[in-house]
């Protein structure tokens, strides 16, 4: 059998992983590795270690595999940027991660981004571009801005300068206009912008008839995971926090709610992130307890505990106040009770979240899927769907690396 399959990559913020399937989306290997400590001048030399997990995965794909291998396609973290060589593709400087903030640049991006534009936050890729620009004294002339998908993609490839439309959004590319910007194009660092083109169009070959994709960002490759692909369907992600994204057929932006649209093929993959989440239950419950008390709880009983459960001060989404106090109390006697309220409280910041989005002018959700640690939690499930007056089911897929490999299915077709 010489079924062909598709290579899906997800780099994450500890370590990557691979998935491989066919075009039924059966999964024919799997494999993750954690990223190797290469130092550099005391601190991690990111670049080195995202390089050498890339191929090392690579290795790790089951040899009689290989050759069925029809495409390849990768995602990173929103946001991680690199400054590299624009003729060597090398780093100039260590990579900017996704979460670090570069706030000494914000007034100035600020003073030309649109009002509440996405770019208009410390941690957007622009502001990093920005401060490097103005802090590094280093000959700029030919210098270049990859996202970290793209530059591990190009290692792939060989094609310099190319990234995705949902990489390049917080830099400031208009998604809906398929162009960058006046206002941006007017920068003298505009030239270190690299090309756009759709996620998943073919941008090389590999050696044999590989194809290489263009690449995404995590939360998207993890949302295509779940498969939810019409308007109205959303994935609700409980982790350590609580995040929402719903498909939707109208673009909605707030950088109020930290609220941002990413371009799906002809629709909107709308989202925002709450502080509330699975991080309080872990400080007050083992899995196991969790696991425990929750086959006491009674989900069709509404729990008359108004929690806010934060793990630290302050709230973006659904509610946009950065003074806010965790609410916790009063805390009954019974732990059962307890954690009762903390779920119902979540699962009214969650339909709150959904009912936001709706009024920001998105697609209603009909119908939600849930990834992360709180989806196994089928007490919590039967919770939210009284709480949402929605079906809420487990999503069967939500590997980032299996969204990647779908994706790469899909820009082979
Ligand atoms: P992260 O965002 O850190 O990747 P995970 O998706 O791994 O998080 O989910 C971990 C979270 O899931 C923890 O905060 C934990 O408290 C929570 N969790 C684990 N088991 C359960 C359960 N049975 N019910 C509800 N939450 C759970």
């Amino acid at each position: 059998a010489s079924e062909r399959l598709y290579l899906g990559m997800d780099f994450g913020t500890s370590g990557a992983r691979y998935a491989l399937i066919d075009k039924q989306g059966t999964i024919h290997a799997e494999g993750k590795r954690e990223y190797p400590n290469y130092m550099k001048e005391d601190s991690l030399d990111w670049a080195l270690s995202w390089k050498t997990t890339l191929f090392s995965l690579l290795e790790d794909v089951p040899v009689h595999l290989r050759p069925l291998v029809s495409s390849i396609s990768l995602d990173g973290t929103s946001a991680t940027t690199l400054i590299i060589d624009s003729k060597t593709g090398e780093p100039l400087a260590r990579p900017y991660l996704y979460n670090e903030s570069c706030p000494d640049a914000l007034p100035l991006v600020k003073s030309i981004a649109p009002i509440n534009h996405t770019v208009c936050s410390g941690s957007s890729t622009l502001c990093k571009l920005v401060s490097w620009w103005n802090n590094d004294d280093s000959d700029k002339k030919s210098t270049m801005l990859l996202h970290q998908a793209d530059w591990l993609l190009w290692l792939l490839h060989g094609q310099l300068g190319v990234s995705d439309y949902n990489n390049a959004l917080k830099v400031g590319y208009d998604p809906e206009a398929d162009s960058y910007p006046d206002w941006l194009l007017s920068q003298p660092y505009a030239q270190l912008l690299p090309t756009v083109k759709a996620p998943g169009t073919s941008i090389g070959h590999l050696k044999g008839d590989i194809r290489t994709q263009f690449g995404t960002t995590d939360s998207i490759a993890a949302f295509l995971a779940a498969r939810a692909t019409k308007p109205g369907k959303a994935v609700t992600s409980l982790g350590s926090t609580l995040a929402i994204k719903l498909l939707s057929t109208t673009r909605i932006e707030d950088a109020r709610y930290g609220v941002y649209s990413h371009r799906l093929d002809d629709k909107w993959l709308v989202g925002g992130a709450s502080n509330t989440g699975g991080a309080v239950l872990k400080e007050n419950f083992s899995d196991e307890q969790l696991e425990k008390l929750s086959e006491h709880i009674n989900p069709m009983e509404a729990s008359p505990l108004d929690y806010y459960p934060l793990k630290s001060v302050g709230e973006r989404f659904p509610v946009a106040n950065l003074k806010m106090e965790p609410r916790l109390h009063p805390r009954p006697e019974s732990d059962v009770e307890y954690l009762h309220g903390i779920l119902e409280s979540i699962a009214r910041i969650e339909a709150k979240a959904y009912m936001l989005l709706k009024d920001l002018g998105a697609t209603q959700v009909d119908e939600v899927f849930t990834a992360g640690g709180g989806a196994k939690n089928d007490k919590w499930t039967k919770i939210r769907e009284r709480v949402l007056s929605l079906p809420v089911s487990r999503a069967t897929q939500t590997e980032a690396a299996y969204g990647a490999a779908l994706l790469a299915l899909k820009g082979f077709q």
